[in-house]
């Protein structure tokens, strides 16, 4: 018998151990330019929300590493690290 499981149910069996500080930074100044909302899009876990005010904020708490903001918004925005060493997602099941 298979069990099918969500995208959530799925990311919540992942592991996550918080950095000492975001590895991802939208850079100051740039959270109302347009080529962030693609990140709003793009993020398989969601971690990118435009607000009231119309600017993107991000929280990096359960961020998978895939890259795919830093390629849909561009270097110049996103200021994109990996976590510091034994920081960050622990895949759990695939
Ligand atoms: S690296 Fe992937 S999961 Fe992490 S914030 Fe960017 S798009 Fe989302």
């Amino acid at each position: 018998m298979s069990v099918r499981l969500d995208l959530k149910s799925k990311l919540g069996l992942d592991v996550f151990k918080e950095d000492s500080k975001p590895h991802i930074k939208i850079k100051p100044g740039l959270e109302s330019d347009p080529r962030l909302k693609k990140a709003v899009l793009v993020c398989p876990a969601g971690l990118y929300k435009l607000n009231d005010k119309g600017e993107i904020a991000l929280s990096t708490d359960g961020c998978l590493e895939c890259g795919t903001c830093r390629l849909a918004c561009g270097p110049e925005v996103l200021d994109w690290n990996y976590p510091s060493g034994g920081a960050g997602i622990q895949f759990r099941f695939g």
